[in-house]
């Protein structure tokens, strides 16, 4: 009785402001969602890949649902675009620090994190991407490192930082078993001898029932969203994620969707809506998540935006949506399947792509694959396999009329999302830096 009373005032006090300080000292948990690379434009071009054709309106997606603000994504001293350690750094501790940094400041000094912050105060905790799970991104929640590069500095860390004798992340999931089984240290045996559950593939992961767990489903990143099975995938990854986590006290769970980011840097605009759809399933489960569980808070951001995507290029007015649906494998994946199918080529295009093409896109891609089945040293294969690709690429850019400005990132402002207690926090415009802060006051130590 005297709980549900409590329970009730709670209520009220985060219905009436979204004030930090009058922020109930109760312990949140946190569900934090980072789309790499997904700019504005992204979610505006997915608004128009899934709209249903069959209908005259263009239907909202979860993200137009949950859509609260803005937030600014440029790094420390004068910089302006930010690459994803410093963003997430920017994300996880609440600072601006220089490109390349994994939770440290300017001075290479370690800077304390919001997952960190949550084990000391007795959470669980969580991570789940889909690409290594030591990448820039996750790595800026659970290491300290003065460069993204060192990758297995970083998953060294993942196992020797610890708190009261334990890892810092209960609950691991993403790719990368290439850097935790190396010739020089074993993390997997490592893990496993503090009582870890250990899952190399989906299937294995499906049996493990109970937290600390480790899954490295692949040896770097995961494959592209558009080559694999939905099961294979991000949304799958963190619904398992949240049936681990143990329901006795709050948790801190961070989640990436870390191959837009990927598909961007490629140009490759049907891989990044796949990526997005992804991203969207996993927006899904969370959102129910929140909505049945009173005491959670759930923020979805980017880091910053990647490619210069546009919708519009060389003065066309349009963008065709049904051109990028009907695409069905990564330029890479394209490429490849192209290249197998030797002179029968255009049949295999047509299959997965659906585009017709001028007789000059014909007569180069022809070219092309040739070249690319006479290469016969490494170098060779990879210098044909990337022009090849590139012409597959501007062959979907023409028919659809999507644009990109670069192959790198972009310095606009990025979407903010949010559901649960007190969500209107994060309403408006903000400094990245700032959803991290307002992120820690939610945390409170658990009884
Ligand atoms: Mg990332
Ligand atoms: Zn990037």
């Amino acid at each position: 009785m005297k709980q549900a009373l409590a329970a009730t005032a709670l209520l009220c006090i985060a219905q009436l402001s979204s004030a930090a300080a009058t922020e109930p000292a109760v312990p949140q948990s946190v569900i934090y969602v980072i789309g790499d690379g997904m700019g504005m434009e992204y979610i505006t071009a997915y608004r128009h890949f899934a709209d249903d054709p069959t209908t005259d309106e263009l239907e909202d997606t979860l993200f137009d649902r949950y859509f609260v603000g803005t937030s600014a994504t440029h790094p420390h001293e004068h910089g302006l675009v930010t690459d994803s350690a410093a963003g997430a750094t920017a994300l996880s501790a609440g600072i601006k620090t220089y490109n390349g940094a994994i939770a440290v400041d300017v001075d290479k000094r370690p800077v304390e994190t919001l997952l960190e912050r949550a084990k000391k105060l007795g959470y669980s905790t969580g991570m789940v991407s889909t690409s290594q799970i030591n990448h820039a991104t996750p790595a800026s929640f659970a290491a300290h490192v003065d460069s993204r590069q060192k990758y297995d500095d970083i998953a060294d860390q993942y196992l020797d930082n610890r708190i009261d004798g334990k890892p810092w992340v209960d609950v691991l999931i993403g790719g990368g078993e290439q850097y935790f089984k190396r010739d020089n240290r074993d993390l997997v045996a490592g893990f496993t001898a503090l009582g870890y559950h250990y899952a190399d593939d989906f299937a294995s992961l499906d049996s493990i029932e109970k937290a600390p767990a480790l899954a490295l489903l692949a040896p770097k990143g995961l494959p592209f969203a558009i080559d694999q099975p939905p099961a294979n995938r991000l949304a799958v990854m963190t619904a398992k994620a949240l049936a681990l986590l143990p329901k006795n006290k709050p948790f801190f769970l961070l989640v990436e969707a870390s191959e837009i980011d990927w598909c961007g840097h490629a140009n490759d605009i049907a891989c990044a809506m796949a990526e997005m759809r992804d991203a969207e399933e996993t927006l899904k489960v969370v959102g129910n998540y929140v909505a049945g569980h009173r005491d959670t808070v759930m923020v979805m951001t980017a880091d910053h935006s990647t490619g210069g995507l546009s919708m519009g290029a060389n003065g066309e007015y349009e963008w065709r949506a049904s051109v990028v649906r009907g695409v069905t494998a990564s330029a890479n994946e394209l490429a490849r399947q192209l290249k197998d199918a030797g002179s029968d080529w255009q049949q295999t295009w047509l299959e997965l792509t659906g585009i017709a093409l001028t007789s000059e896109q014909y007569n180069t891609i022809a070219r092309q694959v040739k070249a690319s089945r006479r290469a016969s040293t490494e170098t060779e294969k990879n210098a044909a396999k990337t022009e090849l690709r590139a012409t597959l690429l501007s062959a979907i850019d023409r028919a659809s009329v999507t644009g990109w400005t670069t192959s790198g990132h972009t310095g606009g402002d990025v979407p903010v999302f949010a559901a649960g207690v007190n969500a209107e926090q994060f309403a408006g415009h903000q400094d990245n830096t700032a959803i991290a802060q307002k992120l820690f006051t939610r945390l409170h130590p658990v009884q």
